[in-house]
């Protein structure tokens, strides 16, 4: 098992969390392709793609589409297609139309179904699942974090859990959390001392542990460092401080009691309906996992369960798969074994009568987070030793064109994780040289090869239209603006640095497209707050506004949680906009994002969402 390996997001965490076992009968899929049922019952003929089966009406529609922005009514055939949409009249002109089923979704408001191009179900399902939550955003300073974990204890103790089972918890920030400290072994020994308690932080790149812990894990003062930089780190005596930071947290989540295959899919299922609650419709799984490089005959657990999901009918959005780069043989394979694929660098998809699961993108991480200083920058941090830049995962870009090249050849696109301007300067120069200079005009036809920059956090101005004329589509994570963005400007980069963080305003100001995403389980899924915060720009912490020259227009921020999202992740003829043939993905909303102040967005009700013209019966 390998150990978390965190340098970067949580793309590479999950190793050691998951189940070794899980979906080992994937083979059976791959003999056999699944075959999707259709929702709602036995059919007694095939669907006809030019059959209306429903009409939406009464509602306000915007469609993201620019040649035909608002609308009242829909059409939707047989197989889930987009047949009209326009004023009730015209849609209700289409041929049989007196037959089909009218919903009537008066005083509603509906947008298309908001795609979240970068979130990781795959590890963030076992996090959710099984951790208390300990989030910044969720505990009010150290004392609420002590008193959840001294409530967890107290419910193990009560319900007879013996001593060897340990309290987990994830998402502690001690950036953000009063008084802004590390959890100390003291504070966690005060809780239980003989129950193991363990932190993971949201980053991912520290853990906190108490004594019962450093038992339970044979780790003391004099155990050795371990490899990928993990350390236990002490007190000023020699003594453990609890803090962990690195490759060691694998040592403490080696002891993570494993799921099953039905609890695992079960939990990626309560993930996946997180997104949906919150009107996303398509989801990338930004960092997929897929089997032990040498093990060429057990492909894909992860995989397997998205699979085993569709099959059952119960995937409550579209899932679109990212491999991160060490398994490029494996996602070949599958893609070679299953897959369904239009064109070079298109998405592929796995499932034989529907679009519901695919692979796109290999993943590669570049650097790793400002939050903790590692992401890598040309200028260098103005705290933590003099001169640190951050650091490049992959200091000789030879050897990263080299691998790019392979995942080009094999038909794949490829998605760069870079937080800081070094990364990105990186990420540049590999889009340029292997992906070379492609037509402007398919900036927006969301065919081909596909680049995209991960969370493109801190930029030079002159990188923006660089980015543009290489058809490359960054996805900033809003929500560092909204939780770290006062850090940044007061801690670590400075003033003119945080102002140009998530640079929207000037992707606007070049016409090129842009997404949002949340990157959960690093900040909850919520695509109206990202809207709220693009067009605000305030922080949550001192609400301040941080570099008003790129706040966005509601409309520009609603494309990036749609059609430009979709384009971006290689959807962009299926869904993002309610637009004639494509798909009937939806949100319906209980008020117009366009009509209240944006500030309020974020409060907007989420009703439904549908996928192919089908309601996600969830929601109701
Ligand atoms: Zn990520
Ligand atoms: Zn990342």
């Amino acid at each position: 098992m390998p150990p978390i390996h965190s340098h970067g997001c949580v793309c590479e965490a999950a190793g050691g969390l998951l189940p070794d076992s899980a979906f080992k009968d994937f083979a059976k899929y791959v003999d056999r392709p699944p075959t999707l049922r259709l929702r709602g019952g036995a059919k007694t003929r095939e669907p006809d793609a030019t059959k209306v089966k429903t009409i939406v009406r009464g509602a306000r529609i915007w469609t993201a589409d620019a040649t035909n922005p608002r609308a009242d009514a829909i059409a939707i055939s047989e197989t889930g297609r987009i047949l009209a949409v326009g004023s009730e009249a015209s849609v209700k002109a289409v041929p049989n139309a007196d037959e089909a089923q009218v919903v009537d979704l008066t005083g509603r408001t509906i947008l298309p179904g908001f795609v979240e191009p970068h979130m990781h179900p795959t590890f963030g399902a076992v996090v959710l699942n099984q951790f208390l939550d300990v989030y910044p955003f969720t505990v009010k300073n150290v004392e609420d974090v002590l008193d959840r974990l001294r409530a967890k204890c107290e419910e193990m103790d009560q319900a007879g859990r013996p001593n060897s089972d340990w309290v987990w918890a994830f998402g502690y920030d001690q950036a953000l959390t009063p008084p802004c400290r590390p959890l100390l072994v003291e504070d966690l020994d005060s809780i239980s001392s003989t129950r193991p308690i363990f932190i993971i932080s949201n980053t991912v790149h520290t853990g906190y542990a108490n004594s019962a812990a450093f038992a339970a894990a044979s780790v003391t003062h004099t155990t050795p460092s371990v490899p990928g930089g993990g350390e236990f780190l002490k007190t000023a005596s020699g003594s453990l401080s609890g803090v962990v930071v690195e490759s060691a947290l694998g040592v403490f989540t080696a002891h993570q009691p494993k799921l099953g295959p039905e609890e695992y899919s079960q939990a990626l299922l309560e993930f996946l309906r997180r997104a949906s609650r919150k009107g996303v419709t398509t989801v990338v799984d930004a960092a997929l996992r897929l089997d032990e490089p040498s093990d060429d005959d057990a492909l894909g657990g992860m995989v397997g369960a998205y699979l085993h999901l569709a099959s059952a009918d119960l995937l409550p959005t579209r899932v679109s798969l990212s491999p991160t780069s060490p398994y490029l043989t494996q996602a070949t394979a599958l893609a070679r074994k299953i897959g369904r694929q239009r064109a070079p660098g298109d998405v592929v998809y796995l499932t034989e009568s529907s679009d519901m699961v695919s692979i796109h993108a290999i993943k590669f991480v570049l650097d790793g987070t400002n939050q903790t200083m590692t992401a890598a920058q040309t200028q260098p941090y103005l705290n933590g030793d003099g001169g640190n830049k951050g650091d490049m995962n992959y200091p000789n870009t030879e050897k990263l064109l080299e691998t790019v090249k392979k995942v080009k050849d094999v038909g794949f696109s490829a998605m760069f994780h870079a937080n800081g301007d070094g990364a990105l300067d990186q990420a540049i120069e590999v889009y340029d040289k292997i992906f070379g200079k492609p037509a402007p005009e398919d900036l927006f036809s969301g065919k081909g090869f596909r680049g995209r920059i991960e969370h493109c956090t801190i930029t030079r101005e002159e990188q923006i239209p660089r980015l543009k004329e290489l058809n490359v589509i960054p996805s900033f994570l809003m929500q560092h603006l909204l939780y770290w963005g006062s850090r940044y400007r007061d801690v670590s980069l400075g003033p003119a640095r945080a102002a140009r963080m998530d640079p929207a305003g000037d992707c606007v100001k070049h016409g090129m497209p842009w997404s949002m995403h949340c990157d959960m389980p690093v900040t909850p899924v919520q695509p109206l707050q990202y809207v709220t915060t693009a067009v605000t720009r305030t922080n949550y912490y001192d609400g301040k506004i941080i570099g008003s020259e790129q706040c966005v227009s509601v409309e520009e921020a609603l494309k990036s949680i749609t059609i430009h999202a979709a384009i971006q992740s290689g959807f962009g003829d299926v869904c993002g906009s309610l637009s004639v043939g494509k798909s009937a993905d939806l949100v319906v909303l209980d008020e117009s994002p366009l009509d209240v102040e944006p500030s309020k967005i974020k409060d907007i009700i989420i009703e439904e969402t549908w996928i192919a013209g089908k309601r996600m019966m969830h929601l109701m």
